[in-house]
């Protein structure tokens, strides 16, 4: 049982629909809600949950749970179910497939005879799998209000600001050099406007599996990258390629020219956006010591969204499947202090007793986004899909769709 003393925030006890329109007719602005995004600014013109049917608000979890199961069973093998690691366990537990973003977009795209594909997930992750999937294919995503802080830090509108300064100070692509000035690359974590925009600007995507590879393969084309939006999986990536602390640098779309000197982006090498996640920005250098400190042996392993010292603390970083992987292939008997999302930390130590695994926070502080996908959301969209009415659904235009393509398609051919 949780010790609410020890949550982040009291409203983590309420049901996520506190958080949603009241009515059709009178949204509230949009708000991350409790979590660790809870001091986050969310924009203006993030998506708002209209309010869902309220018997849905008072089923009780067993009727919820067994009305997801019929629904499920009748849709049959028209429905695929996408779970991603940080979701709560009751909706994990209907998943057809676990992963994390990328894996489950894969997973989707595979699954072509499938007519709905329910991600139970974040925003950005269900415009991937519409990215990816068929024509014919439909993604939903329960509670449209599940955002993700990080991706919207970095608005097309900014980057596009960003990238036509720097265009001004570093000038264009010249003939005599084989170098670009500047090569875009988007984390997984944006927005399919912003994979597009690389897309179109010769860039890429990347994971966080995969960050070092796709960078080092923008630095064989251009002479330096500009890195969005998170500041600390590039900072992370960069030192790991060997960079000097002045070839980083960091841009804050809030200031003129992003904070930054015309001599300083010419110096640079990675030009890192000002974003960050605000689930891994909470471990410090301070909790990988007391967990040294309590247990001599164990073993600190930590998403490449944590700051740098963190991951410079911690015995491992890597993305969330890699994280899995490593703790699923350890010994019996090992301890595991692990610096990313409570639910997936909570789910691997319920799924491998013969370990010790536990958050390296001591707060219970799930993502405030992945918060808000609750079985409740889950049960209505797959019961409107058994009416035949499609709620929720997530589309990405065709042409925006085409470019974020071309911008995955080239991260897919990168080895790596
Ligand atoms: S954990 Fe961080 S990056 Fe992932 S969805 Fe939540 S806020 Fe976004």
């Amino acid at each position: 049982m949780t010790d609410l003393s020890q949550n982040c925030s009291a409203g983590l006890a309420e049901p996520p629909w506190s958080l949603d329109a009241p009515s059709a007719s009178s949204p509230p602005g949009p708000v991350y809600g409790p979590g660790a995004s809870q001091d986050d600014v969310a924009p203006p013109d993030a998506p708002v949950q209209g309010p869902i049917p309220s018997r849905y608000r008072r089923m009780s979890a067993a009727e919820l749970d067994d009305r997801i199961a019929t629904a499920r069973a009748r849709l049959g093998k028209r429905l695929v179910i996408l779970g991603h690691h940080y979701q709560r366990d009751g909706i994990v537990k209907f998943a057809d497939f676990r992963g994390d973003s990328f894996k489950l977009s894969q997973q989707a795209a595979a699954r072509g005879d499938a007519e709905y594909l329910v991600f139970c997930g974040v925003h950005f992750m269900a415009e991937s799998a519409d990215v990816l999937s068929a024509e014919h294919q439909v993604v939903i995503l329960p509670n449209l209000a599940a955002g993700c802080s990080m991706a919207d830090m970095a608005n097309k509108e900014d980057v596009l600001a960003c990238w036509s300064e720097l265009g001004r100070v570093l000038g264009q692509a010249r003939s005599d050099d084989p170098l670009v000035p500047v090569m875009p690359i988007t984390y997984m974590n944006s927005a399919a406007s912003l994979k597009a925009f690389c897309g179109r600007e010769g860039g890429a995507v990347c994971t966080s599996s995969n960050a070092r590879a796709v960078v080092e393969w923008g630095l064989a084309r251009a002479s330096r990258v500009l890195f969005f939006p998170d500041e600390h999986l590039g900072r992370n990536t960069a030192l790991d390629l060997g960079a000097r602390d002045d070839e980083i640098v960091v841009w804050d779309p809030a200031k003129p020219l992003g904070g930054l000197t015309t001599d300083a982006l010419e110096r640079a090498r990675f030009i890192l956006w000002r974003g960050w996640c605000s689930v891994h920005t909470r471990f410090t250098v301070e909790q990988v010591e007391r967990a040294r400190a309590e247990h001599p042996d164990v073993n600190v392993i930590v998403h490449p969204e944590c700051r740098h010292e963190v991951v410079a603390a911690a015995n491992f970083a890597g993305s969330t499947e890699q994280i899995v992987r490593v703790i699923r292939e350890a010994p019996g008997g090992t301890k595991w202090a692990v610096g990313t999302e409570i639910n997936l930390v909570r789910r691997l130590a319920d799924e491998m007793p013969d370990k010790s695994i536990w958050c390296l926070d001591p707060v219970v502080c799930p993502c405030s986004t992945m918060y808000r996908v609750h079985p409740a959301y889950l049960c209505w969209v797959l019961e409107s899909l058994v009416e035949g009415r499609v709620v929720n659904q997530v589309r990405v235009d065709p042409t925006t769709a085409h470019w974020a393509r071309i911008a995955l398609d080239r991260m897919l051919q990168i080895p790596g």
